[in-house]
């Protein structure tokens, strides 16, 4: 079993990550409890949603809460926000080229898990997490991580798309035009007040690595990796 994650989020005793591939395609909720469950996470206190590449964030602040997301239908939204964290109570996201971004506090305390791809950075997601985040308790130091995504090397979009992002985000090579999502994430995230120094983004291409990812862009396939944050 191999999971990316960030030791800085390790150190504050929550766990979370991106599995590789060799997870298998966590599309299935059933795989995505077994490898959990590897883990010691309590598969069932895992809270899904229906993701639609928006900027709607669902908020929870209490076991109850939480009880109460399991036991409704699934909802349409794409960022976790825990205000503060539950003990025993996590949730979960796929992705096969969207970035997975992890925001913490450095008690592990607060955390976030947003699932931003290109429409959700456009529209602020990763930003509008972090301001979750802070309104709650403005004085949190928070950390920031990017899961395995599409970079700049795969991610060849047309006009249409690059006029959506700000111009250093955009990168033109001979008659090609890729965009760089990292810059544009954490641009959002020092506006939001994240310290720059606190947002690391490593440079793991799913669309460039078959070994590892898998990529939508890449292979057109619905096989999806599972990003997770658990407090435990
Ligand atoms: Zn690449």
């Amino acid at each position: 079993m191999t999971i990316y994650t960030d030791k800085r989020l390790l150190r504050t005793g929550l766990i979370g990550g991106t599995f590789s591939r060799h997870s298998g395609n966590m599309r299935e909720v059933a795989c995505q409890n077994a490898a959990l469950a590897e883990l010691g996470v309590q598969t069932e206190h895992i809270l899904h949603f229906h993701q639609t590449h928006s900027d709607t964030l669902l908020s929870i602040s209490s076991a109850q809460a939480a009880q109460a997301v399991l036991a409704a239908p699934l909802q349409d939204a794409d960022a976790w926000v825990f205000s503060p964290c539950i003990s025993g109570w996590g949730a979960a996201i796929v992705t096969a080229d969207c970035v997975p971004v992890f925001l913490w506090d450095d008690t592990g305390s607060y955390a976030a898990l947003a699932h931003c791809g290109w429409r959700g950075v456009v529209k602020g997601l990763a930003q509008k997490a972090a301001q979750a985040l802070l309104t709650q308790n403005p004085h949190l130091r928070l950390n920031a991580w990017l899961g395995p995504h599409i970079q700049a090397c795969c991610f060849e979009v047309q006009e249409d798309v690059a006029a959506q992002f700000p111009a250093n985000c955009v990168l033109r090579k001979k008659d090609k035009i890729y965009v760089d999502l990292n810059i544009e994430i954490k641009r959002q995230l020092t506006q939001a007040g994240v310290a720059a120094e606190k947002i690391q983004t490593p440079y793991y291409c799913t669309c460039g690595d078959k070994e590892n990812f898998f990529s939508w862009r890449r292979d057109h396939e619905k096989n999806m990796l599972l990003s997770f944050l658990y407090k435990p």
